[in-house]
């Protein structure tokens, strides 16, 4: 036998969707239906390329200094890494270390369970209601940490403030992260906590609402000393994390502040257009407060299926098996205006709408 076998580190990962390659309607992985900013494109244009030759920022301070100006707080306030995922990752690693479970909905980003398995942290999912609603009071006992993602992934539903609040509240031994991946798409974000409490950790990304998925940017907020333990363990695991290029391009995303603003409400009106639209065929939906929609097909129709359907037409949505609560849903990334056109174009000749 051979006994190195016994000593690998065995997980079960995470499966993010497919990214398929040639011409297709891409709707299934969230990202931003439009171009970056043009500056963005511009400072990689003139970016400096003997600074490739170094190494970059270890604090990734260029861009926490931009941030920290847009979003009037403090660098000492903010993390970054690579994508949110990075970002919370480090934010598991960092603030989960006890023994106590940490708690999470049963329906939410499926990467969490993946990060608790991985760095060995006990954890508890909680029962969303019969409306996918998280119910506060479940996170009110003792835990090893709470983590809630508002907008609610995959279901798009949204939290008001004094709810997330009230859950942060009542855990004052335990960090709260509140990952905000699609709170720009039309919630209150929880940034304005981190002044008056001490445990809450805002994560939030580049990748959706900046149009930067490529770049893998995402960052934190939190009190300095949350901040400064963040920035620890990262330098224990890799202090290089951010390159040059992702650096450079996260400032010039965050300093148009204009083109945010347009790509944001164009993506709005188009998920307005093709929630109408769905309703029309018969899908059941709530309103989302993100960039994408999550639906339930008309009666009599798999959702499993006309996810395989919609792929045979080079239509990518995301469809779930599991939880089983939510198979029979699909999550469907709002696109431009075209790509939207096409896809119920095509859910009309499938459902014979
Ligand atoms: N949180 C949620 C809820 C998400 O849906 C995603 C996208 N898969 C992420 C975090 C991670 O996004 P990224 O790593 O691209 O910032």
């Amino acid at each position: 036998m051979k006994g190195f076998l016994d000593n690998i580190r065995r997980v079960t990962p995470y499966t993010p969707g497919e990214q398929p390659s040639g011409k297709v309607i891409k709707l299934n992985t969230n990202e931003c239906p439009y171009p970056p900013s043009p500056k963005v494109v511009e400072a990689l244009k003139n970016m400096d390329h003997e600074r490739l030759r170094l190494y970059p920022e270890i604090a990734c301070e260029s861009l926490t200094a931009a941030l920290a100006d847009y979003y009037g707080i403090k660098q000492a306030q903010i993390f970054a890494g690579v994508g949110s995922d990075d970002v919370l990752s480090m934010c598991f690693l960092t603030f989960f270390a006890g023994k106590k479970p940490i708690l999470f909905p049963d329906i939410t980003y499926s990467f969490y369970d993946v990060w608790a398995e991985v760095y060995g942290i006990p954890y508890e999912k909680k029962a969303l209601d019969r409306d996918f609603g998280i119910i506060a009071s479940d996170y009110y006992g003792e835990n090893g940490g709470v983590v809630i993602a508002n907008p609610n992934a995959p279901t798009g539903i949204l939290q008001s403030l004094d709810f997330i609040e009230d859950i942060v509240k009542h855990n004052p031994d335990s960090v709260v992260i509140v990952d905000e991946a699609y709170i720009d798409f039309g919630g209150e974000t929880a940034l304005p906590l981190i002044d008056r409490y001490e445990n809450v950790i805002v994560v939030r990304t580049m990748s959706k609402s900046r149009a930067l998925a490529g770049m893998r940017i995402g960052y934190a907020f939190g009190a300095p000393d949350l901040i400064r333990a963040l920035n620890d363990v990262k330098y224990s695991v890799n202090s290089y994390t951010m390159n040059t290029p992702s650096l450079i391009a996260g400032k010039a995303a965050i300093e148009d502040d204009a083109y945010f603003r347009e790509i944001i409400s164009k993506v709005i009106r188009t998920r307005i257009r093709g929630e109408e639209e769905l309703c029309k065929l018969g899908f059941r939906l709530r309103p989302s407060s993100t960039n994408f929609i999550f639906a339930a097909p008309p009666e009599g129709y798999s959702a499993e299926d006309i996810f395989a359907r919609l792929k045979e037409r080079g239509i990518y949505v995301r469809y779930f098996r599991q939880p089983e609560r939510i198979s029979d849903h699909l999550r469907i990334t709002v696109g431009t205006d075209e790509e939207m056109k096409a896809l119920i174009t095509a859910l009309e000749e499938i459902t014979g709408g």
